[in-house]
C-alpha cells in the first residue's frame, strides 16, 4: 500500500493508523512513502531514577514516554527540560503529563516546564492527567507561580483521573493509557499502556507497597518500570512508608511473567549500594533486571 505521504505529522499518523485498524488490522507500509521511524513503539527516557533522595548520580523519578510518536511525561520532577534536552527528548511538543501523585519528588518541577512552554511561546494547552485532590493542588500552585494565561502561561487543562477505574484515561486511535491503583502514603496510581499497533504493553507502578491490582495489570507485560525504594532488610520500612523492595519487585515480575523488569525510585545515597537492588530483585525473578542510569532509555518494538 502505498499511502502517498512523505511526512505525516501526529494527526494524520494517527488517521492513517486507525483506517488500518479499521479494514482489519494489516498493516503494509511503504517505508520508502511514509517514514514511520521512531513510532510503532513504545519508548521510555529515565529522567531520573532516584528515590525521594537524589544524589549525584541519580536525580528524583520520573519519565518521558513516547508512544508511536505521542509524547507524554509521567511525573515530572526537577528541571524537566534540562533533563529532556540531555536525553533527546522532545518536550516542547508534548501531549500531556501525567501526575501519578502529589510528592515533592514527583511534582515540582511543573511549574518549571510551563514557564519553558511559555518561553516558546506554546499557545496550545497542556494537557494534565492527575486525581482530583492533585488537581486542587495544581490550581494552588497556579496561583502561587501565577501562572496566569492572560501572563503567556498555556492554559494548563486537568483531566481528572479516577485510580481502579478500568477504562483508560487516554485513549487514542493506536494507543491506550490506564491508571492502576496502588498502594501508597497517598492516593497515588500507576499506568499501563497499551499499543494497539504493536500489541505490546508497559506497566509503571509509580510509588507503591506491593499491589496485586498492578501485578494484575503487569500480566504478561513486555516491560514493567517497579519502584525499589528498598531492600528486603527494611521490608517493615517499605511497608509503613508504601513503598517497595527490590525483592519485591522481583516477585511481582516472576508472577506476573514481565518479559523485561526495570526497577527505579532507588532510595539510596551512593552508586555503589544499586548493585544490591539488582542481585536482590534478580534473585527473586530469576532473570536480568535492568536498572536504568539517568537520561536512559528501553524501547519496546
Ligand atoms: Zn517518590
Ligand atoms: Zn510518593
Amino acid at each position: 500500500m502505498n499511502l502517498g505521504l512523505n511526512v505525516i505529522d501526529s494527526s494524520q499518523r494517527r488517521t492513517i493508523l486507525l483506517a488500518l485498524l479499521v479494514t482489519g488490522g494489516i498493516l503494509v507500509i511503504d517505508s520508502s512513502a511514509v517514514n514511520l521511524d521512531g513510532y510503532l513503539m513504545i519508548e521510555v527516557a529515565f529522567f531520573g531514577t532516584a528515590g525521594s533522595r537524589s544524589y549525584a548520580e541519580r536525580d528524583n523519578s520520573f519519565l518521558g514516554l513516547i508512544v508511536n510518536g505521542n509524547k507524554y511525561l509521567i511525573d515530572c520532577a526537577g528541571s524537566p527540560v534540562h533533563k529532556a534536552e540531555r536525553a533527546k527528548f522532545d518536550w516542547t511538543s508534548i501531549d500531556g503529563v501525567i501526575l501519578t501523585h502529589w510528592h515533592v519528588d514527583h511534582v515540582y518541577g511543573l511549574p518549571s516546564l510551563v514557564q519553558h512552554l511559555k518561553f516558546i511561546g506554546r499557545t496550545d494547552t497542556l494537557s494534565i492527567f492527575c486525581l482530583e485532590t492533585v488537581a486542587e493542588k495544581l490550581a494552588s500552585l497556579s496561583e502561587v507561580f501565577n501562572l496566569s494565561p492572560s501572563r503567556g502561561y498555556p492554559v494548563m487543562e486537568i483531566h481528572p483521573v479516577i485510580a481502579g477505574e478500568e477504562s483508560p484515561f487516554i485513549i487514542r486511535s493506536d494507543h491506550a493509557i490506564f491508571p492502576i491503583s496502588g498502594k501508597h502514603s497517598i492516593p497515588s496510581f500507576g499506568v499501563r499502556v497499551d499499543d494497539f499497533i504493536s500489541g505490546k504493553k508497559v506497566v509503571y507502578s509509580s510509588d507503591t507497597w506491593r499491589s496485586e491490582a498492578i501485578l494484575a495489570a503487569a500480566m504478561d507485560a513486555d516491560l514493567l518500570i517497579h519502584e525499589a525504594s528498598f531492600l528486603d532488610e527494611d521490608l517493615p520500612e517499605a511497608r509503613v512508608l508504601g513503598h517497595c523492595t527490590a525483592g519485591e519487585a522481583g516477585r511481582i515480575a516472576r508472577r506476573c511473567r514481565a518479559k523485561q523488569l526495570a526497577l527505579i525510585h532507588l532510595h539510596r545515597e551512593k552508586e555503589i549500594e544499586i548493585q544490591r537492588f539488582n542481585q536482590e530483585a534478580e534473585l527473586e525473578y530469576g532473570a536480568k533486571v535492568h536498572i536504568p542510569d539517568d537520561l536512559s532509555w528501553l524501547r519496546v518494538e
